[in-house]
C-alpha cells in the first residue's frame, strides 16, 4: 500500500503523491524557544518522526525543514501582547539572544532523548530576517500590505479564498475573544507582517526595514523559510491543530500572495495532549517537562511508546496511570525480546502488514498491535526479533539499544547469578530459589535452560 495521509486542505485521506518522484519536501512548524517545552509540545515531533521514517522505508528521500521561532511570537498568539522572548528576558538576567540559545539546546536535547531524528535543517527566525524583509517587500509592492500605528498588516480581503484550510463550520475565522482589537485593522483576520518597535521601548532584537525599525510577524518566517529551502510549492506541511485557524491560513495567504501558488499539497495536523481530561497548565502543576517525567521514574522512551499507542488526530489523554501502563508495556516487550537471542531470518507477512498500518495515515497503535502479534507468532525467536527490529526502524523505540542494555547485567546481580549457578550444580533448590528472589528484587529475570542460566535485567 502506498502512503495515505489525512489532508486538512481537502478534509479527507488521500494517497500521497509527491511533486518529484522520490524526493519529499517536508516542513514542520517548530517551537518558540522561550521556555522548557512541556511533554505536549514535544508530542508532535514524535509523530512527524514516524512520518519521516515510513517515507524513508517506502523509498523516499526526505528534506525536512523546521523553524525555531526566536523573535516575533507574541504572548496572545496574535498581534497583541509582548514578544515571548522579550518577556522571558524581562523575567531573567539573560537577554533574548541568550534565552533563545539556551532553549534551542534544551529542545534539541529533548528530541535526542525521544530518539527523534533531527530535521535536515533548523532555521532560526533571526537568521532569516533579511529574506523576510525581501519577501514582505514583494507583498507590499503587490498591494497586500497597509500601515497602521503598530506595524504593517496583511489585507486578507485581497485574497479570494483566505482561510480555506480552516474548517469554517467549526471554527470562527475571526479574532478570538481573547485577542484585543487593534486600532486601524481593516478586517478582523488581517495580521501583522512587520511590527514596529515602539518608540519608548528598547528591544534586544530589532532590525531596520523599509517601513521602520521593528521585527517580523510570527507567520512570516514559515512562508519565507519553506520557500527558501523547499521551493514555492512543496509536499507536506505539518503542525498542531491550533494552527488551523490563524497561523496556517496566514502562512498560506502570504505564500500564495507572493507566488500565486499553493504553499504545500498536504497539510497534516496533530491533536493535543490532555492532562487527565484538562489542559496542561503551569498554575495547576500539570505542566510536565521530559525532565519532570524522568524525576517521577518514567523514561522518555516510555513516553514515546505512550504517544504511539494513540492516533495522532485524536487527543492523547495523559494520566500517570496511562504513563505507568505504557512504561510497564515497554518493559515487558524489552524483557521478552532480550531472551530471544540473536536476530535471524524473518517472520513472514507481518512486516508488510505493519508497513501498511503505518502507511494508513500513521496508524501507530495498529502497528504496535502487530508487533505484539509477532511476539505471539509461531516463528523462531530469532526471526521474531529480526522482524520486530525492522519494525522499530519506523517506531523508533530504540529497541536494539534497550535489549543490549537489558543483557548488560550489573556486577551485583552477576555475583548472585554465579552463586546460584553453584547452588544449582549442588542441587540446592532452596538456595537457588532464595537467590532468584534476590535477583527479582534487582529487576533481573532468570530462565534456566539446558545451557545454564539466562538472565535479563531490564532498564529504561
Ligand atoms: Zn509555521
Amino acid at each position: 500500500m502506498n502512503i495515505r495521509l489525512y489532508n486538512s486542505l481537502t478534509k479527507q485521506k488521500e494517497e500521497f503523491k509527491p511533486i518529484k518522484k522520490k524526493d519529499v519536501g517536508l516542513y514542520t512548524c517548530g517551537p518558540t524557544v522561550y521556555d522548557y517545552p512541556h511533554i505536549g509540545n514535544l508530542m508532535p515531533y514524535v509523530i512527524w518522526d514516524v512520518l519521516k521514517r515510513i517515507l524513508k522505508v517506502r523509498g523516499y528521500k526526505v528534506k525536512h525543514i523546521m523553524n525555531l521561532t526566536d523573535v516575533g511570537h507574541l504572548t496572545s498568539d496574535g498581534d497583541t501582547g509582548e514578544d515571548k522572548l522579550a518577556k522571558a528576558s524581562r523575567n531573567s538576567d539573560q537577554n533574548a539572544w541568550q534565552i533563545a540559545e539556551f532553549f534551542i539546546k534544551v529542545f534539541r536535547n529533548n528530541l535526542c532523548n525521544l530518539n527523534i531524528d533531527e530535521p535536515t535543517k533548523f532555521l532560526r527566525a533571526t537568521d532569516t530576517v533579511k529574506q523576510q524583509i525581501e519577501f514582505a517587500k514583494i507583498l507590499d509592492k503587490k498591494g497586500y500590505l497597509y500601515k497602521i500605528e503598530d506595524g504593517m498588516y496583511f489585507d486578507t480581503s485581497k485574497l479570494k479564498d483566505y482561510g480555506k484550510i480552516a474548517n469554517l463550520s467549526n471554527v470562527e475565522l475571526q479574532e478570538g475573544a481573547r485577542v484585543e482589537k487593534i486600532k486601524g485593522k481593516k478586517n478582523p483576520t488581517d495580521f501583522a507582517v512587520w511590527k514596529f518597535t515602539p518608540e519608548d521601548i528598547t528591544r534586544d532584537m530589532d532590525w531596520e526595514s523599509p517601513w521602520g525599525l521593528g521585527f517580523p510577524g510570527w507567520h512570516l518566517e514559515c512562508s519565507v523559510m519553506s520557500r527558501m529551502e523547499l521551493g514555492d510549492t512543496f509536499d507536506i506541511h505539518t503542525g498542531g491543530m491550533d494552527h488551523l485557524t490563524v497561523h496556517h491560513p496566514n502562512e498560506m495567504a502570504q505564500s500564495e500572495a507572493v507566488t500565486g501558488k499553493l504553499q504545500a499539497n498536504y497539510w497534516l495536523h496533530n491533536a493535543f495532549i490532555k492532562f487527565d481530561g484538562g489542559k496542561m497548565s503551569k498554575s495547576k502543576g500539570t505542566f510536565l517537562t521530559l525532565e519532570d517525567l524522568r524525576n517521577k521514574g518514567f523514561s522518555p522512551m516510555a513516553y514515546r511508546f505512550l504517544i504511539l499507542q494513540n492516533h495522532y488526530r485524536s487527543p492523547l489523554n495523559f494520566t500517570f496511570d496511562s504513563m505507568q501502563a505504557a512504561q510497564n508495556g515497554l518493559l515487558a516487550i524489552v524483557r521478552e525480546l532480550a531472551f530471544y537471542g540473536k536476530p535471524k531470518g524473518k517472520c513472514e507477512k507481518f512486516e508488510e502488514e505493519f508497513y501498511d498500518a503505518i502507511s494508513d495515515d500513521l496508524n501507530t497503535s495498529k502497528g504496535l498491535a502487530i508487533l505484539q502479534k509477532v511476539m505471539e507468532a509461531d516463528c523462531k525467536d530469532g526471526a521474531k526479533l529480526a522482524t520486530i527490529l525492522k519494525m522499530d526502524e519506523v517506531l523508533g523505540l530504540n529497541l536494539e539499544a534497550l535489549i543490549r542494555n537489558a543483557l548488560d547485567i550489573s556486577d551485583e546481580a552477576q555475583m548472585i547469578l554465579d552463586k546460584r549457578e553453584i547452588a544449582r550444580k549442588n542441587k540446592d533448590w532452596v538456595e537457588s530459589d532464595r537467590l532468584r528472589s534476590k535477583l527479582i528484587a534487582l529487576d533481573v529475570e532468570v530462565q534456566d535452560t539446558s545451557d545454564g542460566q539466562r538472565a535479563v535485567q531490564v532498564k529504561l
